[in-house]
């Protein structure tokens, strides 16, 4: 079992955390230029690039692809919707298969426009899910379920808590995994117990921290070792549990979006170290 100061995977960074300064072409040099060994691109940023071209600019950086964020939101107000939906989660694949990227993070996405529904959401999330999970599977790429905080449960996902993921990827089967976030997960009192649950199937691990006050329940996330969260502690529930990978840094932050983005890589590099 490892211990919590033991040092943590590689550094990867999401590309969210210099989503205002810079471009995948920026942000891929940058993380050469410091030494991180990983990218987690978002798919408007590889769409803007184009992908075969955010393909060979990563392969050509040295670079590993943690994940493709992302795919998923299943729920919508009407068929057409729900197939728009498929549709877009279906080139996702493509995309993530076409990167390389370790997995594709999937979202529950939140309760369509004027719906109370919310068992019906999540029973659309199960079924948009089904659906191109054969498709997952035939491409080679983990569907890494990401379960937000439940404060986001309205506007962003209805796929709230590790034990709602790991139901589905036991009901569903293989192909599919767990983005464990510990921005959306710290807070759970079932956490030590599902993470074990998750075993080897936790195909991405996140880390930023709950700054206190949050100013903003999307936008005010932390560095590491700045907020109330303690990472060394998950991350060691989560190699104990079989994950051997690296270190996702997704620090979606109005502040941190103003700061020069390579001093931006410098704090994460430095709390990487320190406080993951
Ligand atoms: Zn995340």
């Amino acid at each position: 079992m490892s211990a919590p100061e033991g040092a943590p995977g590689p550094l990867s960074l999401n590309t969210a955390t210099v989503r205002d300064q810079w471009n995948l072409a920026q942000a891929i040099e940058g993380c050469a230029r410091h030494g991180i060994p990983g990218i987690s691109p978002w798919r408007d940023k590889v769409a803007a690039l184009g992908l075969a071209q955010a393909a060979r600019h990563i392969r050509d950086a040295g670079l590993f692809v943690s994940g493709l964020c992302r795919g998923g939101a299943f729920p919508a107000a009407d068929a057409t919707g729900r197939r728009a939906a498929i549709d877009d989660n279906l080139r996702a694949i493509e995309e993530a298969h076409a990167l390389g990227a370790r997995c594709l993070v999937v979202l529950g996405g939140g309760l369509p426009p004027g719906s109370k529904d919310l068992p019906g959401a999540r029973a659309m999330f199960h079924d948009g899910l089904a659906e191109v999970l054969p498709v997952a599977r035939a491409a080679g790429v983990t569907l890494a379920l990401e379960p937000l905080h439940p404060m986001t449960c309205a506007d962003r996902s209805v796929l709230t808590t590790l034990a709602q993921a790991l139901d589905l990827c036991d009901a569903l089967g293989d192909g599919l995994g767990i983005a464990l976030d510990v921005y959306h997960v710290w807070w759970d009192p079932m956490l030590a117990q599902q993470v074990a649950r998750a075993g080897r199937r936790i195909a991405a691990f996140h880390v930023c921290d709950w700054l206190v006050p949050t100013t903003d329940l999307v936008f005010d996330r932390g560095m590491p070792g700045d907020g109330v969260i303690d990472i060394p502690a998950i991350r060691a529930m989560a190699e104990a549990a079989g994950y051997a990978g690296c270190c996702e840094l997704e620090l979606l932050s109005r502040r941190w979006w103003q700061e020069d983005p390579d001093q931006v890589l410098l704090r994460a590099k430095a709390a990487h170290a320190a406080a993951c």
